[in-house]
């Protein structure tokens, strides 16, 4: 990645900022940003050990899936890290989907979209501010596992990624990386977040099971269709915990448009 392209990538992530809005450090909610921004984003907990996420188009629809079974601050990584092969990689017809088993730079697309997620996440005028003025100009040399901690609420990332990305803005060396690194091995980022009040959810796995409400639709108008056996139904149902038997008992009596509207809405509600 040349300098131009990194400069050009800069350009892209602050634009997506700009869409959704952004105006804190970090984003509050990446997950309704997305969407806001013309994503679908689907988040299904396949286990620590599943892939991580991919972005596809199908249909000219852009749809974003992330693993929540990683914990929240690394698949906030994976949703800003899928928009960025979004926004640089895919393509409708010659590129259409990009899976992630890990998030390793292997070639120049994966470096690409792990760089677009640190512009995201942490905008180089965004962290020189919070130094200033949360951390009072304090001497990066002296940064400690709690000043980092703050860093990581405030920017909504992980503890690691803080570190990465302070190393590659040149504002840490890499000694000071590798000290902050051992004082997170001795204290737990958990712990360290705690200390200073900070967001403690970034280090749990949120397990959220997220369908965007069009698909659920979809599937249950194919069902009244007869397009779709009961099975297909109860796939999609059981996938968000729901029961497709609930559905169908509530559907049946009356079977007209505005009812099944209704239940539509009961059962997103029910989602919440
Ligand atoms: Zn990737």
């Amino acid at each position: 990645m040349n300098k131009s392209r990194q400069l050009d990538i800069e350009r892209i992530a602050e634009s997506v900022r700009d869409e959704c809005n952004v105006t804190d450090y970090g984003f509050q909610n990446i997950f309704e940003a997305a969407e806001k921004a013309g994503y679908r984003v689907i988040r299904y907990p396949i286990g620590v050990d599943g892939f991580l996420g991919f972005a596809l188009i199908k249909d000219s629809e852009r749809i974003i899936f992330s693993n929540s079974s990683q914990i929240l601050s690394r698949e906030i990584f994976s949703i800003a890290h899928e928009i960025g092969h979004h926004k640089l990689h895919l393509s409708e017809i010659e590129n259409p989907i990009i899976k992630d088993d890990d998030f390793i730079d292997r070639d120049e697309n994966e470096t690409e979209a792990n760089y677009f997620a640190a512009c995201l996440l942490m905008p180089y005028e965004k962290v020189m501010k919070f130094i200033r003025l949360e951390l009072n100009e304090k001497n990066p040399d002296k940064f400690n596992g709690l000043d980092i901690a703050r860093i990581q609420t405030a920017f909504n990332v992980s503890y690691d990624m803080v570190l990465v990305r302070l190393r590659t803005l040149n504002i840490i060396s890499d000694s000071k990386q590798n000290a902050l690194k051992l004082e997170k091995a001795i204290n737990t980022a958990t712990k360290l977040l705690n200390a200073i009040n900070g967001n403690l959810d970034l280090c749990k796995s949120s397990e959220a099971k997220k369908i965007p409400a069009e698909y659920l639709e979809w599937v249950i108008s194919n069902y009244n269709e007869k397009l779709i056996p009961k099975k297909s139904l109860e796939t999609a149902f059981n996938y968000l915990d729901l029961d497709a038997d609930d559905f169908e008992e509530q559907s049946e009596s009356e079977a007209i448009e505005e009812d099944i509207e209704e239940d539509i809405e009961d059962l997103f509600r029910r989602m919440d």
